[in-house]
């Protein structure tokens, strides 16, 4: 007999952005030839730059020939783009090492699958609102009791709220220092969805947290890309002792728009430690989960990856996250002229609204569609803490952004 992972059911139903879509299929089937704006889901938008281009065809030339055709690569991907990788973090004065450098299919899938290197027992922090695939993986791999409907959170999960009074930042101060504390923790900075970026203060609490109770922090860089300000750190690795206890996620997708292409990268120090395990044991770990799970990322995908950490791959890159940044102004200048608050946008492709005069989140998504005919992402949808708020995304082309903020300006009653 067969038994299913009962874990699914505490799930909680119609899942963030299917529910947006029913609701905006059910608008858009009550108003038929309405101009629908979408400023919802972080998806991007333009096309790949030349270079990046130009490594993906020499990708697809090799496999056209039986002189350069290769079959299953490493798993661990390509030692070339392992060295760039680890370069890149050279240049950032970062020193990695290519053998702790994962390639991946993307951050996502090593974000869910990095928990199941690690005990059941082990009690989660996330902060909230948050990216939801951190809950979610780990209420499905055991780690939580039931979604309270009251709260709005899971139990036996610690939440850290990451609010106005806080600046949208995790508090290590809400992390428990004896009984229950967080053995593994998620940051995510920049942040999705209230694109607030931890500073190298918030980042050394947190170290400084992991290195006394022997944690593991999982940090999410994947909009590092987007960090205007010198002085905030786009690598953890930036904090002294870091890799005694972290680990870090990076992604092509934001940075030179390979969402649909599909390349990631996992940083496993050598030096991380856990409670029971000593130097080296969570590279091996993480190198046999990616052995014995996966077969590598696409050859092609790693040749673009290549060309995208070039020297003009960079520059180009840079335009393309120029082009977002300046679609996240237009966003922001459109809702403050509106008189509404906003925060995030100058270091991330995210701006995180307060709703005026306190409105609930999936309330003012409907008015936002109804009045506007323009499509957000309700905060509450990322956590309890993100009720009242909104999630606007930079991710979209020029002329769709412009209207849809005209439509704002014009239609919007507040
Ligand atoms: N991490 C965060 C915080 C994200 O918001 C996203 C995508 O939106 C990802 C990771 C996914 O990255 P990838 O496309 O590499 O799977």
């Amino acid at each position: 007999m067969a038994i299913i992972n009962p874990n699914y059911d505490k799930l909680v139903a119609g899942y963030l952005f299917p529910e947006i879509n029913r609701r905006v299929k059910a608008f858009t089937s009550a108003n038929e030839g309405v101009k629908i704006y979408r400023l919802g889901i972080g998806n991007t938008t333009e096309p790949l730059r030349p270079k990046v281009i130009q490594g993906l065809r020499e990708g697809v030339d090799k496999l056209a020939d039986v002189k350069t055709y290769t079959g299953y690569g490493d798993e661990q991907g390509d030692t070339r783009l392992r060295n760039a990788i680890a370069k890149h973090y050279a240049s950032g004065n970062v020193s990695i090492d290519p053998s702790e450098v994962f390639v991946s299919d993307g951050a996502k899938s090593d974000v869910a699958n990095i928990q199941s290197i690690f005990d059941v027992n082990n009690t989660v922090a996330v902060q909230d609102p948050a990216y939801p695939v951190y809950v979610d993986t780990n209420v499905i791999a055991g780690r939580t009791g039931h979604f309270d409907q009251k709260t709005n959170q899971y139990t036996g999960l610690i939440y850290m709220p990451c609010n106005e009074e806080n600046g949208f930042i995790p508090n290590v101060n809400d992390l428990p220092a004896g009984v229950g504390k967080a053995d593994l923790i998620y940051l995510c900075s920049p942040n999705n969805p209230t694109g607030a970026v931890m500073n190298r203060k918030s980042l050394e609490s947190f170290v400084g947290y992991a290195i006394e109770h022997k944690s593991v922090i999982l940090f999410d860089a994947a909009y590092n890309w987007y960090i205007n300000d010198s002085t905030l750190p786009k690598s953890i690795y930036e904090i002294e002792n870091a890799k005694k206890c972290a680990m870090e996620f990076n992604s092509f997708s934001k940075k030179d728009g390979f969402t649909g292409v599909r390349l990631g990268w996992t940083i496993v120090p050598k030096e991380l430690v856990a409670e029971d395990a000593t130097e080296g044991k969570l590279n091996a770990m993480w190198n046999g989960r990616q052995t014995r799970f996966f077969n590598g990322a696409s050859n092609i995908a790693q040749e673009g990856g290549l060309a995208a950490l070039s020297e003009q791959g960079m520059l180009e890159s840079n335009v393309l996250v120029d082009f977002y940044m300046e679609n996240a102004r237009i966003i922001r200048n459109g809702l403050r002229q509106k008189g509404i608050q906003t925060f995030g946008g100058d270091n991330a492709p995210y701006i995180w609204m307060k709703n005026p005069n306190g409105m609930d989140s999936w309330k003012f998504f409907d008015k936002m569609l109804n009045e506007a005919n323009v499509v957000t992402t309700p905060g509450v949808g990322f956590g309890p803490e993100g009720q009242g708020f909104t999630r606007l995304s930079a991710f979209g082309h020029r002329e769709n952004v412009e209207a849809a903020m005209e439509s704002i300006k014009q239609k919007l009653q507040i």
